[in-house]
């Protein structure tokens, strides 16, 4: 049977006039609507006591195991407001299986598919005047579930806690789509052989923060990490996946091997491409490939993916041994085409020829 997410307790905290003010500019990350959906699951019940509940503080026991543990996982998704006024989701049933892939690696229980999507369903119907319009803004949804049992003991918890939070986003790019600057780390790496490369949960992120810093210090906006067995292939950005354009028109990810995040725009872009006419390959790529055709130019073009910037030109890298221009450094057609028949099918600008939006 599936969840009926309470929407009865829902005073509206903001006044409008703050609302309007907050989405004139919403930024990321930092505002949020005026609800939150929750449920929470105990090893004997199963999931309960589903509501939309005021957004705000929770009370946690110091003892909750995903303070001491980090048995958590998130998602992350949009919904778009389209210029008949219409608010979409795009592939959530996507979402829905990673968040089930990744609480089955962090030992948490299943959400189903019909409750992911009802969760968020039910919270953006309360909180629609929050999903902003014009441009590319969107409202942000961070779908998220912990260890809330009060025990210290290393086990998987017997109660855990969802929570659906949503924050209003502005336009990624608000100057116009920037190549980003990439450091290659050699110093760290983001997952291990049978480590949780492939779930989104917290620890990935914690541990990702201090490559960020290097890379930072070293003059670059993202880092890029390689493999943690031979330190040779090519797998992800901290929040992104990566393609390369090459000039026999081929459109090249790593393939899926366990410790790479599956990339709901990643999958999309494979979809994609073939009708843009591209051969998309899913392969092994080394550092030294990558390197080595970006400098001969062989590697036309670069981009990361992923839900919150969508597609990402990358216009260098830089790693101990020097610094490599990809192209003119500036973005390239296929990124920009990309890019571009992505936002057109997610803001109602394109046929939706995928099925791959759904209303709410
Ligand atoms: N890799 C990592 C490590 C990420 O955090 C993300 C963002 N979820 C992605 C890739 C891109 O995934 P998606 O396209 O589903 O946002």
């Amino acid at each position: 049977m599936s969840l009926v997410f309470d929407v009865s307790a829902n005073p509206q905290a903001a006044s409008a006039a703050d609302r309007e003010q907050i989405l004139a500019n919403p930024g990321f990350g930092t505002n949020f609507t005026d609800h939150m959906a929750k449920t929470v699951w105990t090893s004997d019940g199963g999931w309960g006591d589903a509501a939309i509940v005021p957004y705000g503080p929770i009370q946690l026991d110091p003892a909750a195991a995903v303070l001491h543990y980090a048995q958590e996982i998130f998602e992350g998704l949009k919904a778009y407001r389209h210029a008949d006024g219409s608010i979409w989701l795009f592939r959530p049933d996507q979402n829905a299986q990673r968040l089930q892939r990744s609480a089955a690696r962090l030992a948490l229980p299943a959400l189903s598919v019909e409750d992911f999507i009802g969760s968020i369903t039910a919270l953006v119907e309360v909180d629609q005047d929050w999903v902003p319009s014009g441009g590319e803004t969107s409202l942000y949804l961070r779908p998220f579930m912990f260890a809330s049992e009060a025990f210290l003991g290393v086990r998987p918890s017997k109660e855990v806690t969802y929570l659906l939070i949503a924050s209003p986003a502005g336009a990624y790019f608000s100057g116009g789509v920037k190549p980003v600057s990439i450091w290659i780390t050699d110093t760290y790496s983001r997952a291990g052989r049978g480590g949780t490369g492939a779930a989104k949960c917290g620890g990935n992120y914690a541990s990702s923060l201090l490559a960020q810093t290097e890379a930072a210090s070293r003059g670059c906006d993202q880092v890029l990490f390689a493999d943690s067995v031979e330190g040779k292939w090519l797998e992800e950005l901290g929040g992104m996946n990566v393609y390369l354009v090459t000039n026999a028109g081929e459109l090249i990810t790593p393939e899926l091997n366990g410790n790479i995040l599956e990339g709901v725009t990643r999958d999309s872009i494979l979809q994609l491409a073939a009708d843009a006419g591209l051969t998309p390959v899913e392969r092994k790529v080394s550092i030294e490939e990558l390197l080595r055709g970006v400098g001969d130019g062989a590697i036309r073009e670069v981009f990361a993916c992923g839900t919150a910037a969508v597609v990402t030109p990358i216009g260098s890298f830089k790693d101990l041994a020097g610094e490599y221009t990809v192209g003119a450094g500036e973005v390239g057609e296929v990124t920009a085409a990309i890019r571009q028949q992505l936002l057109d099918i997610q803001y109602g600008r394109a046929e939706d020829r995928y099925d791959w939006m759904q209303r709410i």
